[in-house]
Protein backbone atom coordinates (compact mmCIF):
# COMPACT_ATOMS: atom_id res chain seq x y z
CA UNK A 1 0.00 0.00 0.00
CA UNK A 2 1.00 3.36 -0.97
CA UNK A 3 2.13 5.47 1.98
CA UNK A 4 0.49 8.71 2.24
CA UNK A 5 2.01 12.02 1.77
CA UNK A 6 2.43 15.34 3.63
CA UNK A 7 3.68 18.10 2.64
CA UNK A 8 4.83 20.93 5.04
CA UNK A 9 5.52 24.41 4.28
CA UNK A 10 6.63 26.63 7.47
CA UNK A 11 7.50 30.36 6.55
CA UNK A 12 10.43 32.28 8.35
CA UNK A 13 8.19 33.53 11.81
CA UNK A 14 6.63 29.93 11.94
CA UNK A 15 9.46 27.65 11.43
CA UNK A 16 10.51 27.15 14.89
CA UNK A 17 6.98 26.41 15.89
CA UNK A 18 6.46 24.46 12.87
CA UNK A 19 9.89 22.21 14.26
CA UNK A 20 8.38 22.08 17.88
CA UNK A 21 5.87 20.11 16.36
CA UNK A 22 7.13 18.09 13.96
CA UNK A 23 9.47 17.34 17.15
CA UNK A 24 6.74 16.07 19.65
CA UNK A 25 5.08 14.39 16.83
CA UNK A 26 8.15 12.47 15.24
CA UNK A 27 6.99 9.13 15.46
CA UNK A 28 4.20 9.50 13.33
CA UNK A 29 5.64 11.70 10.75
CA UNK A 30 7.83 8.88 10.19
CA UNK A 31 4.98 6.48 8.85
CA UNK A 32 4.34 8.95 6.10
CA UNK A 33 6.27 10.09 2.98
CA UNK A 34 7.08 13.61 3.66
CA UNK A 35 8.31 16.37 1.66
CA UNK A 36 8.74 19.59 2.12
CA UNK A 37 9.94 23.90 0.94
CA UNK A 38 13.90 23.84 0.83
CA UNK A 39 14.73 25.75 4.62
CA UNK A 40 11.74 23.90 6.48
CA UNK A 41 12.72 20.67 4.65
CA UNK A 42 16.04 21.33 6.27
CA UNK A 43 14.89 22.13 9.88
CA UNK A 44 12.97 19.02 9.68
CA UNK A 45 15.45 16.60 8.39
CA UNK A 46 17.12 17.64 11.98
CA UNK A 47 14.97 15.64 13.68
CA UNK A 48 16.51 13.06 15.59
CA UNK A 49 15.17 9.39 15.32
CA UNK A 50 15.99 6.15 16.98
CA UNK A 51 19.35 4.25 15.83
CA UNK A 52 20.96 7.59 14.79
CA UNK A 53 18.51 8.40 12.05
CA UNK A 54 16.92 11.42 11.25
CA UNK A 55 13.44 11.88 9.94
CA UNK A 56 13.37 11.91 5.72
CA UNK A 57 12.23 14.98 4.37
CA UNK A 58 12.29 15.26 0.47
CA UNK A 59 13.71 18.86 0.08
CA UNK A 60 12.03 21.16 -2.47
CA UNK A 61 12.60 24.08 -3.63
CA UNK A 62 12.66 27.14 -1.14
CA UNK A 63 8.63 28.84 -1.11
CA UNK A 64 10.01 32.02 -2.30
CA UNK A 65 12.07 30.23 -5.27
CA UNK A 66 9.38 27.85 -6.35
CA UNK A 67 8.69 25.57 -3.23
CA UNK A 68 5.05 26.33 -2.92
CA UNK A 69 3.97 26.31 -6.71
CA UNK A 70 6.06 22.56 -7.18
CA UNK A 71 3.99 21.62 -3.95
CA UNK A 72 0.73 23.02 -5.84
CA UNK A 73 1.33 21.29 -9.07
CA UNK A 74 1.89 17.67 -6.83
CA UNK A 75 -1.60 18.61 -5.23
CA UNK A 76 -2.98 18.70 -8.71
CA UNK A 77 -1.25 15.60 -9.76
CA UNK A 78 -2.63 13.99 -6.75
CA UNK A 79 0.34 13.01 -5.43
CA UNK A 80 -0.21 15.10 -1.84
CA UNK A 81 -2.89 13.69 0.82
CA UNK A 82 -1.91 16.72 3.80
CA UNK A 83 -0.67 20.25 3.63
CA UNK A 84 0.40 21.47 7.01
CA UNK A 85 0.73 24.89 6.21
CA UNK A 86 2.70 27.38 9.19
CA UNK A 87 1.86 30.54 7.57
CA UNK A 88 2.82 34.24 8.40
CA UNK A 89 -0.46 35.32 9.06
CA UNK A 90 0.92 39.38 10.14
CA UNK A 91 2.95 39.84 7.61
CA UNK A 92 2.70 39.78 3.57
CA UNK A 93 5.43 37.68 2.00
CA UNK A 94 7.30 38.08 -1.54
CA UNK A 95 5.85 34.99 -2.55
CA UNK A 96 2.28 36.05 -1.57
CA UNK A 97 1.27 35.24 -4.65
CA UNK A 98 2.84 31.56 -4.95
CA UNK A 99 1.38 31.06 -1.08
CA UNK A 100 -2.52 32.48 -2.33
CA UNK A 101 -1.99 29.75 -5.58
CA UNK A 102 -0.86 27.23 -2.77
CA UNK A 103 -3.82 27.25 -0.80
CA UNK A 104 -6.50 28.07 -3.56
CA UNK A 105 -5.22 24.41 -4.60
CA UNK A 106 -5.11 22.78 -1.11
CA UNK A 107 -8.79 23.82 -0.79
CA UNK A 108 -9.57 23.20 -4.77
CA UNK A 109 -8.62 19.12 -4.06
CA UNK A 110 -10.21 18.72 -0.80
CA UNK A 111 -6.79 17.64 0.79
CA UNK A 112 -6.41 17.83 4.23
CA UNK A 113 -4.81 21.08 4.73
CA UNK A 114 -4.16 22.74 8.26
CA UNK A 115 -2.49 26.55 9.03
CA UNK A 116 -2.28 25.95 12.52
CA UNK A 117 -0.84 23.65 15.13
CA UNK A 118 -4.48 22.39 16.38
CA UNK A 119 -6.17 21.10 13.04
CA UNK A 120 -2.62 19.77 11.82
CA UNK A 121 -2.54 17.53 15.45
CA UNK A 122 -6.25 16.73 14.61
CA UNK A 123 -4.88 15.33 11.26
CA UNK A 124 -2.32 13.83 11.97
CA UNK A 125 -4.33 11.74 14.94
CA UNK A 126 -7.51 11.63 12.67
CA UNK A 127 -9.15 7.93 11.96
CA UNK A 128 -9.79 8.63 8.42
CA UNK A 129 -6.55 10.12 7.72
CA UNK A 130 -4.79 6.61 8.83
CA UNK A 131 -7.94 4.62 6.73
CA UNK A 132 -6.52 3.03 3.47
CA UNK A 133 -10.43 3.31 2.16
CA UNK A 134 -11.19 6.56 3.03
CA UNK A 135 -11.52 8.31 -0.61
CA UNK A 136 -11.57 11.89 -0.16
CA UNK A 137 -14.32 13.65 -2.71
CA UNK A 138 -12.85 15.51 -5.76
CA UNK A 139 -14.48 18.35 -7.78
CA UNK A 140 -17.01 17.24 -10.25
CA UNK A 141 -14.76 19.45 -13.11
CA UNK A 142 -11.62 17.49 -12.27
CA UNK A 143 -13.30 13.95 -11.62
CA UNK A 144 -14.63 13.75 -15.35
P1 LIG B 1 11.22 27.69 2.97
O1 LIG B 1 9.93 28.23 2.23
O2 LIG B 1 10.83 26.48 3.71
O3 LIG B 1 12.21 27.41 1.88
O4 LIG B 1 11.67 28.81 3.87
C1 LIG B 1 8.77 28.50 2.95
C2 LIG B 1 8.00 29.62 2.30
O5 LIG B 1 8.30 30.77 2.62
O6 LIG B 1 7.10 29.38 1.50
Amino acid sequence: MKLKTIALVAHDSRKKKMLEWAEYNKETLQKYSLCATGTTAKLLSSIELEDNNHLKVEALYSGPLGGDQQIGAMIAEGRIDALIFFCDNLIMQGHQNDVSALTRLASLYNIAFATNRTTADMILTSPLFKDPNYRRILPTAIEN
